[in-house]
Formats: structure tokens, C-alpha cells, sequence
């Protein structure tokens, strides 16, 4: 974890994006989906090392039937393991992390469930939403950053 909820001033997650998570791993690291749901965009046209606080971000966010969104971010170039329509389910391998974006050029899988479709609408309409994981150590306060989760089999 190398990123957690509500951050500190200069980080990212504060604001519409305080619920965000940030896995530190490799360029390549393939991810699957926390929850079932539908996809609904995929980009990834840019390259890693296309660094900037806006735009040059790739991604996939995935709809869930209570109407809330993943958002996976950052993702390598051409790393999505789905299309836009693909119904996805829980645990189903998606994309693979890069270093694409808004990420201070440290590869990362930035994660985040937002209230409504952040893309079409805009973080700030549709902020993020407090998510745990239940197959890790218990966190009731979020994950902590710079710790280490094992995930477990469900
Ligand atoms: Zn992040």
C-alpha cells in the first residue's frame, strides 16, 4: 500500500478522491476485478512514462449492478485483459498495472469506488466511496500505507 485514504496536502487522495488505495507494483502486474460488474470504459492509448496530472492516464472502470464504479488507473500501455460492454466477474483477471498519468513516475494501480461513473461525470459529481477488503487483515480505519497486505483465497 503505498498510498491510503485522505492523504496528506501534495498527494491525491483528498477531496472527491480521499477513498482512493495505491498498490505499488511493477509495470505488468496483472490485477483482477474487486466486484462483478459491467465495463463500461477502457483506455489505453498512452504509454508508460507519459506523466502528467492530467490526461495521459489509462484506465478501466467497471459498473456495479448497485450503481457505484471501480476505477483502476494508471494502467500499462494496451493493458486491458477486457472491452467496454465485457460483463466481468468478481475475481476475474482485467488489465495489468503501468505508469501512465498522474503517478510522480512510480508504477503503481491506483483503485477507487466512486458513487457514479467518474469519468463521464467528473470526480467531483461522483466522489469515491469507502471500500474494505475482505479477504486481507482485518482494517477498520482503510488500509494503512507502507503496510503490506497478503490477499487471501475467498
Ligand atoms: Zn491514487
Amino acid at each position: 500500500m503505498s498510498q491510503g485514504n485522505c492523504s496528506r496536502p501534495g498527494d491525491g487522495h483528498r477531496g472527491s478522491e480521499k477513498y482512493a488505495y495505491d498498490f505499488a507494483m511493477p509495470v505488468g502486474t496483472p490485477f483482477v476485478a474487486m466486484r462483478a460488474g459491467d465495463v463500461v470504459h477502457v483506455q489505453i492509448s498512452h504509454h508508460d512514462g507519459q506523466i502528467a496530472p492530467k490526461g495521459l492516464d489509462n484506465y478501466i472502470v467497471v459498473r456495479h449492478d448497485d450503481g457505484t464504479h471501480s476505477l483502476y488507473a494508471h494502467l500499462t500501455y494496451a493493458g486491458a485483459d477486457c472491452q467496454e460492454g465485457d460483463r466481468v466477474s468478481d475475481g476475474q483477471l482485467i488489465g495489468r498495472s503501468g505508469n501512465t498519468g498522474n503517478t510522480n513516475d512510480f508504477a503503481h494501480l491506483h483503485v477507487a469506488v466512486h458513487i457514479c461513473d467518474p469519468v463521464s461525470k467528473g470526480s467531483d459529481d461522483c466522489p469515491t466511496w469507502p471500500l474494505i477488503f475482505k479477504n486481507t487483515a482485518p482494517h477498520p480505519h482503510g488500509l494503512e500505507r507502507d503496510r503490506v497486505y497478503t490477499a487471501l483465497a475467498d
